[in-house]
């Protein structure tokens, strides 16, 4: 069963999406923002740059969805085949749009600085199908195009009958270009706005709380009785993710209020049941968390990070306005850097090895002083797939938190490969420092 009665379905095109030179973050955003304004996405393809396998895929989709986002293939080069092909696919032809040539112009001689004359390559990105309306790509030469359905003649049946409340006949086609930034201005500036207008659309409501410190099946059965109390209409999705798991529960209805009002006693009580492992409500990061924390507290950290390489500073520098709480971080990979900058004894490297309590114990000691912060967190491990022992295999992690006063260390034995050890490290790390700070009175 669907959960909108407006839905949209998401092509994406290009040989290197199907042999996987490019992840495809493009349907992610698409399908986040479409969800936001309360569009219910069914099928997500991948089709190669193949003339007759994108026909079909227009084809099949059409049938499936009352909007159907198209990304990849406009671009000047051979391979980009969307823009004629949409084109004959629609029966229009393709003809220069003054106001796209303009603009193209404009990004070559001002913002690309390019002398001499354009190429004719580029000069025909200028051309758009006739029966199509332009969306404008500030930020590429590519525009994006929104295809409308054809409008039956009287008394003819549409070839596409609407599913939900829209408005037209058929459904809507939207190419936008590949580049996942110049997507992503065309979904916020036009696409979305347009949709808005287009449809009438149902609320979507998602509430997520967020657990970490136990796997989903324990947490399955502290919500075995709550379960069945949910009505049909209220889903409760499991979503696990290093070390942590978010519980989503998500309802729709005619507006929000009424949604929000239905589905707030069952939050309620799902956050209740699990509120040993419950580290936040809303859906954020634990570096969101964390930031927060420290904001409310005036306090500052920083990091001294061996096996995670700066991963951990990464995770928590995305975060905008980080810098109000977060000081810097130490890569010690290496024992000089160990030693040399946080201080780490040469003894204990040499007794009891750099992937240890005592390690990163003093890690955090000197990163307390080389950074002058209030919280440390340290982690020494082994990531694989090579460098384990028998006494110390791949997956043994030593982490360490704390401030002048105390210094606390947890050791992990992980089991993965390299990647997912790192991630699993960091998300564990965060998790210890949370439960550090909220300690600390
Ligand atoms: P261009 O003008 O660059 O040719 P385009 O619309 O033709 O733009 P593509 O050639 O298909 O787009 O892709 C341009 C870039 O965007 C490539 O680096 C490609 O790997 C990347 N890209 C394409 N599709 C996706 C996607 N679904 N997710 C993430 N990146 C993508």
């Amino acid at each position: 069963m669907s959960l909108s009665s407006v839905t949209a379905s998401i092509i994406t095109i290009g040989d290197e999406l199907l042999i996987g030179q490019t992840v495809d973050t493009n349907s992610a955003f698409i399908a986040q923002e479409l969800n936001k304004i309360g569009v219910w996405v069914k099928r997500r393809v991948a089709v190669g740059d193949v003339y007759d396998d994108i026909w079909q895929a227009l084809d099949e989709e059409g049938k499936q969805a009352d909007i159907v986002i198209i990304t990849g293939g406009l671009g000047p080069t051979a391979d980009d085949i969307t823009k004629p092909l949409l084109c004959t696919y629609f029966g229009g032809k393709l003809v220069v749009n003054e106001k796209v040539l303009e603009h193209v112009k404009y990004l070559f001689e001002v913002i690309f600085r390019r002398t001499g004359p354009m190429l004719e390559r580029n000069l025909k990105q200028a051309e758009v199908p006739d029966n199509c309306i332009v969306l404008h790509n500030k930020r590429g030469t590519a525009p994006g195009m929104w295809f409308s359905p054809p409008t039956p003649q009287q008394g003819e049946a549409p070839l596409n009958p609407p599913q939900g409340g829209f408005r037209g006949a058929g459904p809507i086609f939207i190419s936008l270009p590949g580049v996942p930034h110049e997507m992503k201005g065309l979904m916020i500036d036009e696409v979305i706005p347009r949709l808005l207008k287009e449809f009438i659309m149902p609320a979507i409501v998602h509430r997520t709380a967020f657990t970490a410190g136990q796997g989903e099946s324990m947490l399955a059965e502290l919500l075995k009785d709550f379960e069945p109390t949910l009505p049909a209409h209220i889903k409760l999705a499991y979503l696990p993710n290093y070390g942590m798991v978010k519980l989503r529960l998500t309802s729709q209805g005619d507006t929000k209020e009424e949604v929000e009002k239905e589905l707030t006693p069952y939050f309620e009580k799902l956050q209740e049941l699990v509120k040993e492992f419950l580290v936040t409500n809303e859906d954020v990061g634990l570096e969101v968390v964390i930031g927060n924390l420290l904001k409310a507290k005036g306090k500052t950290m920083g990091t001294a990070e061996s096996c995670t390489g700066g991963y951990i500073a990464h995770l928590i520098t995305s975060i905008p306005g980080s810098s109000a709480y977060y000081k810097g971080s130490v890569i010690g990979y290496a024992y000089e850097v160990k030693e040399n900058v946080l201080g780490v004894k040469h003894e204990t490297l040499e007794t009891a090895g750099a992937v240890s309590a005592e390690t990163v114990k003093q890690m955090v000691q000197g990163a307390l002083t080389v950074l002058d912060v209030d919280y440390a967190l340290a982690v020494s491990g082994i990531m694989g797939p090579d460098g384990g022992t028998a006494e110390k295999p791949v997956g043994t992690v030593w982490m360490a938190v704390g401030n002048k006063e105390k210094v606390d260390t947890l050791k992990l034995n992980l089991r993965f490969d390299r990647q997912r050890n790192i991630s699993m490290t960091a998300g564990y790390a965060l998790n210890f420092l949370r439960k550090f700070i909220l300690a600390d009175s």
